[in-house]
């Protein structure tokens, strides 16, 4: 079938080569830290360029405001950059979704702005591997498919968001929308730094404990004073000491600041922590410890504790659909000579909001390289059309009908 096609539709792949370096280069040297709303922006228009001949219909969706409470317990809101639609075919049988991220974790002050080689096969640079290179794997896949014949089975829509490196809070709703009208989902994150895909993801929060208490001079009248600082440490080592008492839970307490002179007692303290959670009921524990911490901070006279924050991503288990997926992406990879393997992590990304929306899907279909969110990310220069080639196969073989039986069980053939 198509033989002739299929082999087109590789070569055409590898001879894009080094155009997709040199895109990926560019997009990395414009700065697209989340908060930089004006880079994320510029980003999103230079992937409408480059996403010109797929000929889809295009949308930068601008999104709500991110709240957040500072570490002066003051409530904040940052503007975000837009998110990217493309649209194509919405009314073929099957419907997929793809899913890239505009953001990186470097800020614009951040030193780490510019690409270098670190040999032949790595480049190095800000986002290349997580994730401007796993967008170039994207849109070249589709670009490739769409001069297949058989393109026309597949109807597809494309979201990158602006937001995903602080937890995707602004374009949840964007994505469980669009993961609603799909029955696959694909991210291009990149692979673990062994090579191997990520199979169960686990889910992460993130909260922040204000504390009140009473200030009062240092000197004349410490015995008046309510500590907050005190208050807020006995708080974070009852937290610190939740680690290991729950299978697959950890509890990372990061952050804390007071901000009074020498002389006074503090009056308010802040803490920040992060937990994973490998199940739905650990959600309701922690929420269950808080309310106890909560509850003897409050029961003291002169303190109060306040929680703010909550679980942005619930934990990703393997479903049978899910396994079907990887079936299927493991064939393409052994015809294409590409080693394959499947492990869980602990990280988390836009898979996770999918797969909570009902949305089987593969999160890890982007560059291969390393050492992502330090100065040091490389990306492995060949895998951008090693990896194009491997989407692009995936979704010829889902545009003939190969998940039909899992997906579309209602289309001829499932
Ligand atoms: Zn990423």
């Amino acid at each position: 079938m198509n033989a002739q096609s299929d082999q087109a539709l590789l070569s055409w792949i590898s001879s894009r080569q080094s155009w997709m370096l040199e895109q990926t280069q560019q997009l990395a040297q414009i700065n697209s830290g989340t908060f930089n709303a004006q880079g994320v922006s510029q980003v999103a228009q230079a992937l409408v360029e480059i996403a010109r001949p797929l000929n889809a219909q295009v949308e930068k969706i601008a999104l709500p405001a991110f709240r957040t409470v500072n570490l002066n317990g003051e409530r904040e809101e940052r503007e975000l950059g837009p998110a990217l639609s493309l649209i194509k075919r919405p009314d073929s049988p099957r419907q997929i979704l793809l899913c890239g991220h505009l953001d990186t974790v470097f800020a614009d002050n951040d030193p780490f702005q510019q690409t270098r080689w670190l040999d032949d096969e790595r480049l190095n640079g800000p986002g290349v591997t997580d994730m401007k290179g796993g967008l170039l794997i994207l849109l070249t896949a589709l670009m490739a498919l769409e001069q297949h014949p058989e393109a026309e089975q597949l109807g597809w829509r494309v979201i990158m968001n602006p937001d995903e490196e602080i937890g995707s809070p602004c374009s949840a709703d964007l994505l469980r929308e669009a993961a609603e009208t799909a029955k696959l989902g694909l991210v291009f994150e990149p692979l673990l730094p062994d090579g191997a895909y990520a199979g169960e993801r686990k889910g992460s929060g993130n909260f922040t404990l204000i504390v009140r208490g009473r200030t009062a001079h240092a000197g004349r009248e410490i015995e008046n004073g309510r500590n907050a600082l005190r208050a807020l440490c006995d708080l974070i080592i009852e937290l610190d000491n939740l680690n290991g008492r729950r299978q697959g839970v950890s509890i990372n307490p990061a952050r804390f600041h007071t901000d009074v002179p020498l002389n006074r007692v503090p009056d308010l303290a802040v803490a920040q922590f992060n937990i994973r959670t490998q199940s739905h009921d650990d959600e309701h524990w922690l929420h269950q410890q808080l309310s106890r911490l909560a509850l003897g901070l409050n029961g003291r006279e002169g303190y109060s504790l306040e929680i703010e924050g909550s679980f942005s991503r619930h934990p990703k288990r393997l479903t049978p659909a899910n396994q079907a997926l990887f079936k299927l992406l493991c064939h393409c990879a052994s015809t294409l000579e590409i080693p394959t393997q499947i492990k869980p992590t602990g990280g988390c990304c836009d898979g996770n909001n999918l797969a909570a929306a009902g949305l089987p899907n593969i999160d890890t279909l982007g560059a291969e390289g390393g050492s992502i969110h330090s100065a040091d990310e490389f990306l492995i220069v060949s895998s951008l059309s090693r990896r194009a080639q491997l989407t692009a196969s995936f979704l010829l073989a889902v545009a003939r009908g190969e998940l039909d039986s899992v997906l579309w069980p209602h289309l001829n053939g499932g």
